[in-house]
């Protein structure tokens, strides 16, 4: 059990001093998936845009913007569920909005400077894709506005 480790870190040690993407120290927390490379592989070119790079499609044209079917988003990296049909809504906003994701503990929240601006980023807790932003002019009972992109979603119909 032991050497096994031992290799695997050593294993885990070469591949990412190799592949030059060691400098961002997060090397710890990934997991066997979630190399650049995987992911190029596993998503398309505009998933890979906005959930790796934190990019946004362009609003009013996403395929979950005016989507009302019954059933749950989950994340289009590793299929965690995100988002219900019940709290979905439309905010007007040319993306996707929910007043409350379908457990808390299913997203993280990031501090977001970016472009001049304070945010609240949306991230998958499981694999760490970019969703989009939370805001707080959103509906009753949350008051919250979890706008999100359609890129970022698959559909479970129920
Ligand atoms: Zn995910």
């Amino acid at each position: 059990m032991k050497l096994q480790s031992y290799i695997l870190s050593l294993f885990l040690f070469i591949s990412a001093g190799c592949d030059g993407q060691n400098n961002s120290g997060n090397i710890q927390n990934v997991n066997s998936m979630d190399t650049k490379d995987n992911w190029k592989d596993k998503l398309t070119k505009e998933e890979y845009r906005v959930l790796r790079e934190k990019g946004t499609e362009r609003a009013f044209t996403g395929e979950f913007y005016k989507h009302e079917e019954t059933g749950v988003y989950v994340c289009a990296g590793c299929a965690n569920p995100l988002f219900s049909s019940e709290e979905k809504y439309d905010s007007g906003s040319g993306w996707p909005s929910f007043w409350k994701p379908v457990d808390n503990s299913n997203i993280k929240e990031i501090t977001d400077n970016s472009f001049g601006m304070k945010r609240i980023e949306i991230v998958c807790s499981k694999c760490d894709g970019h969703l989009g932003h939370v805001f707080e002019d959103g509906p009753r009972p949350t008051g919250l506005r979890y706008c999100i992109n359609s890129v970022s979603l698959d559909f479970e119909k129920k």
